[in-house]
């Protein structure tokens, strides 16, 4: 038996990160992939999102500048949500104010978790474009200049958001596969392929750098882009949409490129120009994965990881993807799982889909019942 001896932690920001990756073989003889599918569960992080790591760093890193002042500072920021759960954990535990700007289409489930840390929230329109003062982002700064005290980190700008995966969420993917294989199942020893959505991009950004240079310089990292963000490259986007529009995935793609995302483009332009935007992946089917997921590991992931599996599922079966990594055993392939069914369980995609006809085993039930009578 083996178990990680961590002693006792400090408080709820020590258990940030430290995730496992986990065999998705069901899943993957699902859809025919010889490959090793592995996924790297976010949810398990204490805030219960890959944006914890960002908001411990973020925080930990103004501090040490002097820019956030215990007992001074109001921390604001403009999230999808996520961003602001890790955030406003962190400032419960360290004593700081917290006020988040989040559009309308996130969930309730987000925003009961945010008030339950203790954060004010302020919701914006879904559709006001990013550089509008109406938008989650305009609203920010308005706050930011009118409130005493009052900081944003700003995810989108700030280089700590992809330090944070290149130094925590990227190791943990390189320590895990290089770890002696507990299934006996053939492995290359590395990391082959790596698919992640982007929101911010800092993940992706991150974890890349931390796989190329340190691990495997020919890993293929596969970014996933929704229908309607502008994140993939133009002659990607024209592919399959007109323009922006909305969609119901909550916490990844964009109508601009983040600050964060682009950085990387002046680093290392050529594996960014590789990854993103090589699938664009729809509501249906981002759902549907999420969905499948579930019944067929018990993860209890949200909707933006079901886009990650649905574009690491076509990439896999793709000629290129299928006869480089999905085809062949032994090859690694990791995908990032951000957050769990927690912040999505009163959406329509998940809820009404529990909601079926009777199954075998309750009809067994109801006889059962019924005979007892
Ligand atoms: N999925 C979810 C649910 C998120 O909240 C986020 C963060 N916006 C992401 C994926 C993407 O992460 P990143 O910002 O690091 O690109």
């Amino acid at each position: 038996m083996s178990y990680r001896v961590q002693g006792i932690l400090e408080d709820a920001i020590e258990a940030i990160g430290d995730t496992p990756l986990i065999r998705l073989d069901r899943f993957a003889a699902l859809h025919g992939l010889r490959c090793n599918l592995l996924g790297k569960p976010e949810f398990l992080s204490s805030g219960g999102s890959v944006k914890d790591r960002i908001a411990k760093r973020m925080v930990e890193e103004a501090e040490r500048d002097g820019r956030l002042i215990p007992g001074k500072s109001v921390i604001i920021e403009p999230t999808s949500g996520n961003t602001g759960i890790g955030l406003a954990l962190v400032a419960a535990v360290k004593g700081y104010p917290v006020i988040i700007t989040l559009p309308e289409k996130m969930s309730r489930e987000k925003e009961a978790t945010l008030r339950a840390l203790g954060a004010e929230i302020v919701r914006t329109p879904t559709e006001a474009a990013w550089d509008s003062p109406e938008s989650h982002i305009g609203v920010a700064r308005r706050l930011e200049k009118e409130i005493p005290g009052g900081v944003i980190l700003n995810q989108y700008d700030n280089p700590n958001n992809p330090l944070a995966h290149e130094y925590t969420t990227g190791p943990e993917i390189i320590a895990a596969v290089i770890a002696p294989s507990k299934s006996g199942r053939p492995t290359s020893g590395k990391v082959d392929c790596f698919v992640a959505g982007a929101g911010t991009g800092g993940t992706i950004t991150g974890v890349s750098r931390a796989l190329k240079k340190a691990h495997n310089p020919e890993c293929v990292v596969v970014g996933v882009d929704p229908v309607g963000s502008i994140l993939a490259p133009d002659d990607v986007n024209k592919k399959v949409q007109s323009g922006v529009c909305t969609y119901q995935v909550e916490g990844i793609g964009y109508d601009f490129v983040p600050k964060v995302l682009a950085l990387e483009a002046v680093d290392s332009a050529e594996w960014l120009a590789h990854a993103l935007g090589r699938e664009k992946i729809d509501d249906d089917e981002a759902f549907a994965a999420a969905r499948e997921l579930i019944r067929a590991e018990s993860l209890l992931v949200g909707g933006s990881s079901g886009s990650a599996l649905a574009g690491a599922v076509r990439y896999l079966k793709s000629a290129e993807g299928s006869e480089r990594f999905g085809n062949v055993e032994g090859k690694n392939v990791v995908v990032m799982l951000p957050d769990s069914i927690r912040n999505y369980m009163s959406k329509p995609w998940f809820l009404a889909h529990q909601m079926t006809g009777p199954t075998a085993l309750a009809q067994q039930i109801e006889a059962a019942l019924g005979s007892a009578a």
